[in-house]
C-alpha cells in the first residue's frame, strides 16, 4: 500500500509529491517528517465544500490541531477557511501566533486551568467547550471579572461508544470527558449555564471516538444530540443553535483499513440531520465537525536511516532505525499498525518477519512487528507511512533525543517548516 502522492521512480527510490527521498534525506537528514501539502489542502477543501453546500451558513469544519500543531499548519488551515480546535494554552498560543482568527478557534479539554481560560477570553476565542461544572463556575467568574460575554458549548456524552465493534448506548457515563445525558447531568449543566449572565450557551458538542470507518455511529450521534436539543427546548424554551459532532473519521494505515471517503461519511450525516430536524420540528443548527487524523494522517511520511540489523536465528530479525518511540510512540502506546517500506529500492529479495526497533532504551520501543521489507541494507532509507497525525504532536525528548525536522512537499518542491532540534535546544531550560 502507498498513500496518495507516493510512488517509486525509475531509479527505484520512493518519491513523495515528485521529490526523491534520497535528495530530501541528503538535504535534511533523518529522522524526517515529510508532509504532503497538496493532500492536506485537498482534504480541507473536501470538508469545507461539502459543509458549505449542505449545511446552514454558519457551519464550518474545525481542524483538531492536537493531531498536528505547528505555525505552518495553522497558516494552512486559515488559508483553507477552516476553523481549528485547541486543547491547551500551548496549542492556542501557537494558533494565535500564526495569525489564526480567534473567533474560529474552539477550546476543548477536561481540565483547562484558570490561566488558560483567562488567556482564551482575553484573546476573544470563538467558543469555550465546557467539560464540567467546576469549569462552568470558574469560567463564569473569569468572564464576570473581565466584563465579557463568552460564547460556550457543552461537551456531551451521547452514550455511543464507537470503539466497541457493536457500539453500545449505555455504559459511557464512565468517561473523563463531558456531561452524560442519561443521568441528567447534561440537562443540569444547561440549566446552570442559562443562569449565568456572562455565558452564552450556543453549542452542544460530542466526540464519539477515533479511527472510525462506519458512518452509522456518527448518524446515531446526530440523532441523540438533536433529541437532546429538543428536550432542552421543551424544558427551557431555548433552541441550541450549533451542533458539533467532533472528529473521528479514520485514516488508512495499512491495507486492512477501509476508511470512508470524506463525502461518503458526511452525506448520510447531512441527511440524518435534515430529516430528523424536519420530522421533529427542530430549527436546523449550524453544523461543525472536528477532523484531525482524516486531514493530516495520510499526508505524513516519516523517513529513517536503517542502522543495525540483528538476525536472531529461529526467533526474528530486528532492524533498528535512527528514531523510534520519541518521534512515533503509537505502537508502544497502543500497538498502532503502520505500513513500513524500503524507500531506497523496490526490487530484490523480500525479507519477512522483521521487527522495526527504535533506538531508545526500552524493549517496547518498536515501530512495527512482523513486517516484510525488500532487501534491507544498512544505510537504506525506511519510510513509515501515514504518520501525519499524532506523531510529531506526541513526540518527546526521551533519552535526550532531539525532535526531528518537518518539511512540506508540494509540486516537486520542498521547504522546512519545523527545524530539527539541536543539542543546545535540549539544555536551553536547564539551570
Ligand atoms: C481527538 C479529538 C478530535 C479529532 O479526532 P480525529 O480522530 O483525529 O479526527 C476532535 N475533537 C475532539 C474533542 C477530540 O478530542
Amino acid at each position: 500500500m502507498l498513500t496518495p502522492g507516493l510512488e517509486f521512480g525509475t531509479n527505484e527510490h520512493l518519491f513523495i509529491e515528485g521529490c526523491d527521498v534520497a535528495e530530501l534525506v541528503k538535504e535534511y537528514s533523518t529522522p524526517l517528517y515529510v508532509m504532503n501539502e497538496n493532500l492536506i489542502r485537498s482534504n480541507c477543501k473536501r470538508y469545507t465544500k461539502f459543509i458549505s453546500e449542505n449545511f446552514k451558513d454558519g457551519s464550518f469544519p474545525c481542524f483538531a490541531s492536537k493531531a498536528l500543531s505547528c505555525l505552518e499548519i495553522y497558516r494552512i488551515m486559515k488559508e483553507e477557511g477552516m476553523g481549528v480546535d485547541v486543547v491547551s494554552g500551548g496549542e492556542l498560543y501557537t494558533a494565535l501566533k500564526a495569525g489564526f482568527p480567534a473567533d474560529r478557534i474552539f477550546f476543548h479539554g477536561n481540565n483547562k486551568t484558570s490561566d488558560e481560560l483567562e488567556f482564551a477570553l482575553k484573546n476573544g476565542i470563538g467558543r469555550i467547550i465546557v467539560d464540567n461544572l467546576t469549569e462552568l463556575h470558574t469560567l463564569n467568574k473569569i468572564a464576570t471579572e473581565n466584563n465579557l460575554k463568552v460564547k460556550i458549548g457543552l461537551r456531551i456524552k451521547p452514550g455511543i461508544d464507537a470503539h466497541t465493534h457493536d457500539y453500545i448506548r449505555t455504559g459511557q457515563i464512565d468517561s473523563k470527558f463531558g456531561f452524560a445525558i442519561e443521568n441528567g447531568e447534561a440537562m443540569e449543566a444547561v440549566k446552570i449555564a442559562l443562569t449565568y449572565n456572562n455565558l452564552v450557551l450556543t453549542q452542544l458538542h460530542c466526540h464519539i471516538g477515533s479511527q472510525i470507518f462506519d458512518k452509522t455511529p456518527f448518524c446515531d450521534a446526530v440523532k441523540v444530540m438533536l433529541g437532546f436539543i429538543s428536550d432542552i427546548h421543551n424544558e427551557t424554551g431555548m433552541w441550541i443553535s450549533e451542533l458539533n459532532i467532533g472528529g473521528g473519521l479514520g485514516a488508512k494505515y495499512t491495507d486492512a483499513d477501509t476508511p470512508l471517503e470524506i463525502e461518503d461519511y458526511l452525506a448520510p450525516v447531512a441527511d440524518t440531520l435534515h430529516n430528523f430536524c424536519k420530522e421533529n420540528n427542530i430549527p436546523e443548527p449550524d453544523f461543525h465537525i472536528e477532523p484531525g487524523r482524516s486531514i493530516v494522517g495520510e499526508a505524513g511520511t516519516t523517513l529513517y536511516t536503517l542502522g543495525a540489523i540483528k538476525d536472531i536465528k529461529d526467533v526474528r530479525t530486528y532492524i533498528s532505525v535512527d528514531g523510534g518511540m520519541a518521534d512515533n510512540i503509537r505502537y508502544a502506546l497502543y500497538n498502532a499498525e503502520y505500513t513500513v517500506i524500503n524507500a531506497s529500492r523496490n526490487t530484490g529479495k523480500v525479507m519477512d518477519n522483521i521487527t522495526i526497533a527504535g533506538k531508545c532504551c526500552e524493549s517496547g520501543d518498536l515501530i512495527q512487528e512482523g513486517i516484510s521489507l525488500v532487501n534491507p541494507q544498512v544505510g537504506d532509507i525506511l519510510a513509515v507511512l501515514t504518520t501525519g497525525a499524532y506523531n510529531y504532536s506526541m513526540a518527546s525528548n526521551y533519552n535526550r533525543i532531539t525532535k526531528p525536522a518537518m518539511i512540506m512537499v508540494k509540486d516537486n518542491t520542498h521547504r522546512l517548516v519545523i527545524k530539527r532540534e539541536s543539542y543546545d535546544d535540549l539544555i536551553k531550560n536547564d539551570i
